[in-house]
């Protein structure tokens, strides 16, 4: 049998060899959709003679294209594996950029704007024109229009009318854009379009590409659409798998009409629909199940369990979000000790609707010594100490970056006031000159502003200009991969970073330096992703750009940090914790322990959401990451405003808190015994779980006993872990 179709089922082997270039996979979650994805890939290798560095294989997140490479560095080699364009759309973008950029007049070292850079940015323009709109909402507004591929020009021709409203956007996007051409900077979209940009004039970048392949395709928008196509032109070879009902990104235009879309381009498409899951127990699908089947007008489909019934789902109402987050954590301990060796922490994951929501249960884990890990919420990169030296890299990097460059010229403090950085920034306008330009003909005595600076500000501008110069030199002094860390010591080293730290946090300080430590282990790293930068494949009579090693090290750093959306570093996820995430950044993962937070009307659906289906697929997903057992719950009264809550109007009717107690407990090494089944793991030794139960105040309680108001014997006596104990335990339920 071949080894790479070894261990799938018929329809999976069907989708994984099919002889047609144009292949969608379309099936419901935990079927084996990725699973399929990177056999296919495997099997274009393997059996078609493609050279990996001609496949491109696209992730949803950075996360799922490391989880991939895993996957294929067993299958194939990992050899081979690096060798692939593989990646989120948007970083291999980047990669085409970077090696072609220069063929559509991009200039070489562009930095990446993340969402806090155009946030920034954004609040700038507000702020100095004085209008009304929300940063926010002009933020996500100019980056849907963008996704569409409409123009701040095309915007402002629709709008000709005297809306001032509808003018204020169109001025705001106007001078974004100027400000990140002024820059030198991409957006996140920008990586997209400037990509797709290149692609239609210069076809021959792509001109090697035997094959595309594209998870998570329903969540694709009109731009990454586009793209697939435009990657795949040469030989028209796609495969690509998704599930309708797991769209949630419309409110970031995804369009599930892709996959139509899709058929009617190719009409050469074959479609093969998976239907086992092999992922969750029955119970957790039926309920999953219920919760999808609610939207009409989807066309039915069964989700067919290879496993047995399992635990059923949990539901559970608590006073308070304070009492709900106590009341998880419990219940993440009380399940490791119950089940012996089974579970460990990172088995467990808290899925919430928003990071806003995390809160409480960050402290409650802090609280209880639970250790914990939190995901799409506000970033590792994102702490004000890191921002900081990241600042000081990116102007390093690329001294056009005037949002940057101004976030540092007087921090820490260098005696420059507001007065002094204004008078900087209009001097370097009224000169049309970049910041950089003008601020180092300043200190350098080759210019003159236009208010003199107090003498304090010219010693300190200058000792600023001489630090930046001298790490520039640094930077060209080192031609390797090392230049990251280097850089970042020196930095560390010439501000006297610690002790920074130590005088602005002094209460803080030790956290903080650790994060600074954290960010120096990540910069020394070569890590899976700077492989991801390799060289394309030379193409025939097509230059890629290149550069100095060691400023392509430090620039490729920079852009897999803002394209990361990882909170901690690369180390600690291998550690045992728990994992907290917004249900958007759990998509296509799966824990053997899920709880979905705040279920509750206004968090989901969402009160200010625009399309309910959506909200209800979102749930949908949310379940469906569960592999054995599942929780959801709710507190009776909002946190912010002290309201009673109603349960999201999507629960499930079959898991109603009453229903779960007329269901009645089951036994204890009964559920040990489901768990083990369905994540294929030995069920522990009777000494593991007579360990794990000691210090317990109760066994049975809530899902192991979740009528405990009557005389069982969770209040009377308590199993000791003996078969004896266990029996009578038995006899007297039943
Ligand atoms: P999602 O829609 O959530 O992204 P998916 O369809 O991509 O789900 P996978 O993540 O590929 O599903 O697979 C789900 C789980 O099922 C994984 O643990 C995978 O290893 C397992 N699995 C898939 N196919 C098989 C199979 N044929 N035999 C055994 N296990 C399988
Ligand atoms: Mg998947």
């Amino acid at each position: 049998m071949d080894p790479i179709l070894d261990g799938l089922n018929q329809a999976q082997r069907t989708a994984v060899a099919s002889p047609s270039p144009v292949l969608q996979v379309l099936a419901p979650p935990g079927s084996g959709k990725t699973k399929t994805l990177t056999a296919r890939v495997a099997y274009l290798l393997s059996h078609h003679g493609f050279r990996p560095q001609d496949v491109i294989c696209c992730t949803f997140t950075i996360k799922a294209s490391r989880e991939m490479r895993e996957r294929l560095s067993r299958l194939i080699g990992e050899q081979v594996q690096s060798k692939l364009v593989l990646g989120t759309f948007h970083s291999i973008c980047r990669r085409y950029l970077v090696a072609y950029g220069h063929l559509i007049g991009l200039r070489k070292g562009f930095g990446i704007a993340d969402s806090n850079d155009s946030l920034a940015i954004i609040k700038r323009i507000v702020k100095r024109s004085r209008l009304n709109i929300l940063p926010n909402t002009a933020r996500s507004r100019i980056s849907s229009q963008k996704a569409q591929g409409i123009s701040w020009e095309e915007v402002a021709e629709k709008t000709k009318t005297q809306n001032v409203e509808q003018q204020e956007f169109v001025k705001v996007y106007r001078d974004y854009e100027s400000a990140l051409a002024a820059s030198n900077l991409l957006d996140y979209d920008d990586l997209l379009l400037r990509c797709a940009d290149l692609l239609r004039s210069h076809p021959q970048c792509v001109s090697n590409v035997q094959a595309v392949l594209v998870d998570e395709f329903q969540d694709t928008n009109r731009i990454q659409f586009e793209l697939m196509n435009l990657l795949a032109s040469c030989q028209r070879c796609i495969t690509i798998v998704g599930d309708p009902d797991q769209s949630i990104y419309g409110f970031r235009s995804a369009e599930i009409k892709n996959l139509e879309r899709m058929q009617r381009l190719y009409s050469n498409t074959s479609v093969v629909l998976l239907e086992d899951n092999y992922r969750s127990s029955g119970s957790i699908l039926g309920s999953a199940e219920e919760v999808i089947q609610q939207d009409t007008s989807r066309p039915v489909k069964k989700l067919l369990p290879t496993h047995g019934v399992g635990t059923m789902p949990v539901l559970r109402k608590l006073p308070s979000a304070a009492a709900e987050a106590q009341w998880m954590v419990t219940e993440i301990k009380r399940c490791i000790a119950l089940t012996g060796s089974l579970l460990k922490h990172s088995d467990f994951a808290v899925l919430l609707r928003s990071a806003s929501l995390s809160r409480q249960i960050e402290s409650e884990m802090g609280k209880q010594g639970v250790p914990y890990r939190m995901v799409g919420g506000s970033r590792f990169f994102d702490r004000v100490e890191i921002r900081l030296l990241l600042d000081y890299l990116r102007v390093i990097s690329h001294p056009e970056n005037n949002d940057a460059l101004i976030r540092i010229i007087n921090t820490p403090a260098r005696k420059m006031g507001e007065e002094t950085i204004k008078t900087l920034t209009t001097g370097a306008e009224k000169d049309k000159l970049p910041l950089w330009n003008y601020v180092k003909d300043v200190a350098q005595g080759r210019r003159s502003t236009q208010k003199n600076l107090s003498k304090a500000a010219d010693v300190g501008l200058s000792g600023f200009v001489g630090l930046i110069e001298s790490a520039r030199r640094k930077l060209e002094e080192c031609a390797d991969a090392s230049s990251p860390k280097i850089l970042l010591e020196f930095i560390i080293k010439k501000l006297g970073f610690r002790e920074y730290l130590g005088v602005t946090y002094p209460l803080d300080e030790e956290n903080r330096w650790a994060n600074v430590e954290e960010l120096l282990a990540q910069a020394g790293d070569p890590s899976v992703e700077a492989s991801q930068d390799d060289a394309l494949a030379d193409i025939d009579g097509l230059e890629q750009q290149q550069g100095h090693a060691g400023e392509e090290a430090l620039s490729r750093f920079l852009a897999n940090v803002a394209l990361s959306t990882e909170v901690k570093t690369e180390e600690n996820q291998a550690e045992e914790k728990v994992t907290i995430s917004t249900i958007h950044a759990a998509k296509g993962l799966e824990w053997p322990v899920v709880f979905v937070a705040a279920v509750y009307e206004g968090i989901i659906p969402h009160s200010r959401a625009e399309d309910s289906d959506e909200e209800r697929r979102l749930l949908y997903v949310a379940m469906t990451r569960a592999q054995a057992l599942l929780y959801l719950s709710l507190p009776r009264r909002d946190s912010k405003n002290g309201e009673e809550t109603r349960p999201s109007s999507f629960l499930p009717r079959t898991i109603t808190e009453t229903k779960f107690r007329q269901v009645g407990p089951k036994l204890h090494d009964q559920i040990i015994f489901d768990i083990a089944e369905i994540l294929r793991r030995p069920r522990p030794s009777q000494e593991a779980m007579v360990e794990g139960l000691k210090g317990l105040p109760s066994i049975y309680d809530d899902m192991w006993n979740p009528d405990g108001d009557d005389d069982g014997p969770n209040k009377a006596t308590r199993w000791d872990g003996s078969e004896a104990g266990q029996e009578s335990w038995a006899k007297r339920r039943r």
